[in-house]
């Protein structure tokens, strides 16, 4: 089957399946928004959690924080974000539909592939439209747009206004009363990363941080985005995993390196095959930045950022005590090549930078697998299957009686008590067994135990594995140890 077609297929079974829902959708949903569901909600915990651990636990120097959603609106004047922070777009002027400029040219040069499967036509035009960007020549951008006759998807036309600038920050009011100034005007955080910057040295002091150290926070950041499409992958309301790590001037591209590397390792260790992730150099460098690269994933669409690594050199910390005016520096003792004191110095930052949402779709791109096989009978068979890692999967284990009677629902509530303080169990009754397995399947649950009439007289139980359906008998008061150990 067609890659788009089973990304439609992955969406129609995350709706299904109690993972992921349309927010609002009994008003016909609001664009790019989304909910999670029952099962949706608990993998994403389990991401989060697996990335704060390996951040925060396994890592001595890393601590994490929970900074509020709103912050003082000079941090983003200060940031950049006020002045900074926009897409260059342009409007069709038949149809009114606004386009990133990027996005626009991406997917007309993916609309260039030639018979072969090479598309050299394409990539010149990307490597053009990149060096353009990179000098915000709009007047090129927008000739770019032009020469090759690109047309609105709605109006069909090339009748396009200039290329501008929109600002990608979504702005409310504090307090109850509009001010005609404008100065109770507080933005929704585009990203979680000021928050950690603020807080430097509240926890550089309180946590007696020596540097090298890092600050982690994931929480909910906010983007107007023109374009948003592609279901989680871009959306208004998202969740970011940040890390900022603080670093001796100079030091910054050792720890570039290294954190590039870490990171990589660590989506595999999550379980994304190394093929399927590389690295990307932006072409155009944010303004606060020496060093960035993308940390690609090949989603059902195409090549796409998952995680940006970014060494951000001093400018947060420097914009923040320029505009508190407040000395935000780190004093350090060490000594350097001369035997002296490193002494004063505004540390340089290397970030690490997820979106949970993409990390989401990524999980789940991968797990999704429509499979067939005949029989041993020569009859065809077939399931859909989420094949989640056990580690982060919403629900380990599912308990089924074989039979509403005799006893064995009484032995499967008591396996339900024993485990569930330790990980998430599902208990369920209904329905022929087979049937119970391939929704268990569906929704990604690892493990099935099912209780018998055997288990009565032996105190065995059939445990069956999700991936490769194999089944055995294993005793009833292993059950707990086998499961912790394949989640562990
Ligand atoms: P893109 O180029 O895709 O717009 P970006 O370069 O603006 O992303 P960053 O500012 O580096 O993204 O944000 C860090 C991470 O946050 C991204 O790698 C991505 O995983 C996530 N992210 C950014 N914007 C969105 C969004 N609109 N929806 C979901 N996740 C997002």
């Amino acid at each position: 089957m067609a890659e788009t077609n089973i990304f439609q297929e992955l969406i129609a079974h995350c709706k299904e399946y109690g993972y992921i829902f349309q927010s609002s959708e009994v008003y016909d949903g609001l664009a790019a928004v989304y909910d999670y569901g029952q099962n949706g909600a608990q993998l994403k915990k389990n991401i989060r959690d697996y990335w704060w651990k390996s951040m925060t636990q396994l890592n001595e120097n890393i601590v994490g924080i929970d900074a509020a959603i709103f912050m003082h609106p000079t941090v983003w004047k200060a940031s950049g974000h006020v002045d900074n922070f926009s897409d260059p777009m342009i409007d069709n002027k038949d149809s009114n539909k606004r386009y990133r400029v990027d996005h626009l040219i991406e997917a007309f040069a993916e609309g260039l592939a030639e018979k072969d499967g090479t598309n050299p036509n394409g990539e010149a035009l990307l490597a053009n439209m990149d060096a353009l960007l990179a000098k915000d020549d709009f007047a090129g951008l927008k000739a770019l747009i032009e020469n090759n006759k690109m047309t609105c998807a709605v109006s069909k036309t090339s009748n396009w206004t200039d290329v501008r600038q929109f600002n990608l920050m979504f702005s409310t009011e504090f307090g109850a009363v509009a001010d005609k100034e404008g100065d109770n005007i507080v933005y929704l955080r585009p990203e979680t990363a000021q928050g950690i910057f603020v807080n430097f040295l509240n926890v550089q002091k309180t946590g007696r941080m020596k540097i090298p150290f890092g600050i982690a926070q994931t929480g909910k950041a906010f983007r107007n985005e023109i374009v948003a499409r592609q279901f989680i992958f871009r959306m208004r309301d998202f969740e970011q995993m940040e890390m900022q790590f603080f670093v001796r001037p100079g030091t910054q591209k050792q720890w570039y390196e290294h954190w590039r590397d870490e990171r990589k390792k660590w989506h595999e260790s999550i379980g994304i095959p190394a093929e399927k992730l590389r690295f990307h150099d932006h072409a155009k460098l944010a303004h606060y930045a020496d060093a960035a690269l993308d940390i690609e994933f090949e989603f059902p669409f195409g090549w796409k950022e998952l995680e940006g690594i970014h060494s951000r050199t001093d400018f947060d910390l420097s914009q923040h005590a320029l505009y508190s005016k407040k000395k935000i520096q780190y004093f350090d003792n060490d000594l350097n090549e001369e035997g002296k004191p490193y002494g004063n110095y505004t540390p340089f930052v290397v970030e690490t930078s997820v979106g949970l949402d993409r990390l989401f779709l990524t999980i789940m791109s991968l797990a999704y697998k429509e499979e067939k096989w005949t029989k041993e009978d020569g009859t065809e068979d077939s399931r859909v299957v989420l094949k989640i890692p056990a580690k982060i999967a919403p629900t380990k284990l599912a308990i089924l009686p074989l039979l509403k009677k005799d006893g064995l629902p009484e032995i499967a509530k008591e396996l339900m008590n024993e485990c569930k303080g330790d990980f998430m169990c599902f208990y369920e009754e209904k329905d022929a067994i087979g049937k119970r397995y391939r929704r268990m399947d569906a929704v990604g649950t690892p493990f099935c135990v099912t209780i018998d009439h055997q288990t009565k007289e032996d105190d065995t139980v059939t445990i069956r594995y999700r991936d490769d359906m194999r089944q055995e008998r294993i005793a009833i008061s292993d059950v707990r140890k086998l499961v912790l150990e394949k989640i562990s």
